[in-house]
C-alpha cells in the first residue's frame, strides 16, 4: 500500500520510521501506557512527563508497520510543550483528518500532512491513529 502513497508523503513517513523522533524511554515518566493495534501487529509504549497540565517530555518505543511508527514519531514532535487540553483537541483533529472531516494543512502540525494520505486506505487508519489513541489512554490514566 505504501506504493500508492504520493512519493513525497512516502519519503516523509519512511524518514520518521527510520529516524524516529523522541524514541527511547524516560527515567521518571508521569505516565507510561501501552497501545496495540492487533489488526496489523503494531505495538507502542508511550511515556509522558506532565507537570502542571503541560506535557514537558515524551518518549516512545515500539514495533510495527512504518505508518504506525511514523505516526507516533510525528505525534511526539507535536505534543511537547502543549497543555493537556491542547493535546486533546489535537487528538480530535487528527481523528477528523483520518475521517476526512478536517484538512491536515489547516492544523499546522508539520509532517501530519504526510500521514493524511493514509485515509484513502481505511484498514491503515488504525495504524495511523495508534499513537493518538494511546495518548488519549495516557490522559485517562492520569484522570485528566
Ligand atoms: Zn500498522
Amino acid at each position: 500500500m505504501m506504493d500508492n502513497l504520493d512519493s513525497l508523503y512516502r519519503e516523509v513517513i519512511l524518514d520518521h520510521f527510520q529516524n524516529p523522533r523522541h524514541h527511547g524511554t524516560l527515567p521518571q515518566p508521569t505516565v507510561s501506557v501501552d497501545g496495540k493495534n492487533p489488526l496489523c501487529g503494531d505495538e507502542i509504549t508511550l511515556q509522558l512527563v506532565v507537570d502542571n497540565g503541560v506535557i514537558k517530555e515524551v518518549a516512545w518505543s515500539g514495533k510495527g508497520c512504518a505508518i504506525s511508527q511514523a505516526s507516533v514519531s510525528v505525534l511526539t514532535e507535536n505534543v511537547v510543550g502543549k497543555t493537556i487540553s491542547e493535546a486533546k483537541s489535537m487528538i480530535e483533529n487528527v481523528k477528523g483528518v483520518m475521517k476526512g472531516n478536517v484538512e491536515a494543512e489547516s492544523l499546522n502540525m508539520g509532517d501530519l500532512e504526510a500521514l493524511a494520505g493514509v485515509r484513502q486506505f481505511p484498514v491503515r487508519i488504525k495504524c495511523a491513529l495508534l499513537g493518538w489513541t494511546t495518548l488519549d489512554e495516557a490522559f485517562k490514566e492520569l484522570r485528566i
